[in-house]
């Protein structure tokens, strides 16, 4: 296969995600004035994993999902599942104590194994494998860092392998790699596909789902929308909060497999790079990159980490053999805060959930633990850090 055939430039940073399924239809748009139980604003992964667990809790809630998009059309992750967040375990400790960074390191584990299990018991097709997560520095210095983060991070409950340079090129060869970790829990996954499963199943179970609907002011108890008023009982809104600032992202054609064989990553392994770039192979076969908001952003590092070109360029350098591989894909996605982590709350009848944009897993926390917060249950989840009450 010649792949320089294939190739375009990458000229449109805002293709949908591969995981954009366009032939679907959107979904009806809220036909005036309603009422509910709860009303979840938003159907991005936090909300459907709220809804999903507000109906496992309570069947018979009436639930109202709202989305101004196209609800599991707009997915624009990467296909990582990492119980890493944008604050490691120290710096949890840090703010909120010792115990409450224990509990939350293995909540964040745990939910990588509770949207594998979801995906298996709903019969989500989302190509899961637990494949573990590499993280690979470009240098001694990165590499002495990894080893101490490995240290610490094995100290509150994460294990984590480090990887000397022959090691880690039995998982991924990249080109100056000097050695790296991996630790488990992580998976791969189709983060559209796993949307439209959860939007399936909780419309199965009698949620109204909205699309198209934007709501335009929030309050206790009531939400205006482009096309009508809901009353609820409960509103939760699970948008993302904070200034919107963006990261670039691409993805390759399926590689053929004599290119898998260069690169490496065939246990499903997600990877990310000291310099900031995470890349995984997707079940299909395409290679997804993006970057992650590196600490301390200028100005010309964030008009770079928007910037597609950049982003191929810099994974042409770790990966030469990607030079003739056709990018179908690039898109933006947005970038959280640095040290963000979810933000869950109830306050009198106003809730929110966010997951602080670091992937699947914290969205998977951050609905789980609304749920129960809305639901009355106690539990580790609700004495967690990200939780706020009134
Ligand atoms: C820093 C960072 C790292 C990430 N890392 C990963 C990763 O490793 N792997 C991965 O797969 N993904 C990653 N992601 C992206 C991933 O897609 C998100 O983490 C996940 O989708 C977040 O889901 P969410 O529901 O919290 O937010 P969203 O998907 O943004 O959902 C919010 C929903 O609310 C809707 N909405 C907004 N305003 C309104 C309104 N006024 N009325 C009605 N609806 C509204 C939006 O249309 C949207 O559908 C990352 C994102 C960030 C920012």
């Amino acid at each position: 296969m010649d792949l320089r055939a294939l190739r375009r430039p990458i000229d449109s940073p805002d293709d949908p995600a591969p995981w954009a399924d366009e032939s679907a239809a959107p979904r009806p748009a809220l036909d005036g004035d309603t009422t509910c139980d709860v009303l979840v604003v938003g159907a991005g992964l936090t909300g459907l994993w709220a809804a999903y667990y507000l109906l496992e809790a309570d069947p018979a809630l009436d639930v109202l999902l709202v989305e101004s998009g196209a609800s599991g059309q707009d997915e624009r992750g990467i296909g990582a599942c990492s119980a890493r967040v944008g604050l490691d375990a120290d710096g949890i400790a840090e703010r909120y104590g010792e115990a409450a960074a224990r509990d939350a390191r293995a909540a964040l584990r745990d939910a990588v194994v509770e949207v594998g299990g979801v995906a298996a018991v709903e019969e989500v097709e989302c190509g899961f494998r637990f494949g573990g997560e590499l993280v690979v520095a470009g240098d001694d210095h990165a590499f002495a860092r990894l080893a101490r983060q490995a240290a610490a991070a094995t100290r509150w409950g994460d294990e984590t392998h480090v990887l000397g340079g022959a090691a880690l090129a039995e998982h991924v060869r990249l080109e100056g790699a000097v050695g790296g970790t991996w630790s488990p829990e992580a998976a791969r996954l189709d983060p559209g596909a796993l949307a439209r499963g959860l939007r399936d199943a909780v419309l199965s179970r009698g949620a109204r789902v909205v699309d198209r609907t934007d709501v335009a002011r929030l309050s206790a108890g009531a939400a205006v929308t482009t096309h009508g008023t809901v009353r609820a009982a409960t509103v939760v809104d699970t948008r993302p909060h904070g200034t919107r600032r963006t990261a670039a992202a691409l993805a390759t054609a399926p590689l053929p497999e004599a290119v898998w064989e260069q690169v490496g990553l065939a246990r499903g392994e997600v990877l990310a790079h000291t310099d900031g770039l995470r890349v995984v192979r997707e079940a299909s076969g395409r290679l997804v990159a993006g970057r992650a908001p590196a600490a301390g952003r200028t100005r010309p590092v964030r008009a770079a980490a928007r910037s597609s070109d950049a982003l191929h360029a810099d994974l042409v350098t770790l990966v030469p053999v990607l030079a003739d591989a056709p990018v179908t894909h690039a898109w933006q996605r947005p970038l959280a805060e640095p040290g963000a982590l979810p933000s869950v709350g109830l306050v009198d009848d106003h809730a929110w959930a966010r997951s602080g944009g670091t992937g699947p897993a914290a969205a998977n926390v951050a609905g789980r633990t609304l749920a129960e917060l809305v639901t009355g249950t106690q539990s580790a989840l609700t004495r967690a850090p990200w939780v706020r009450r009134g």
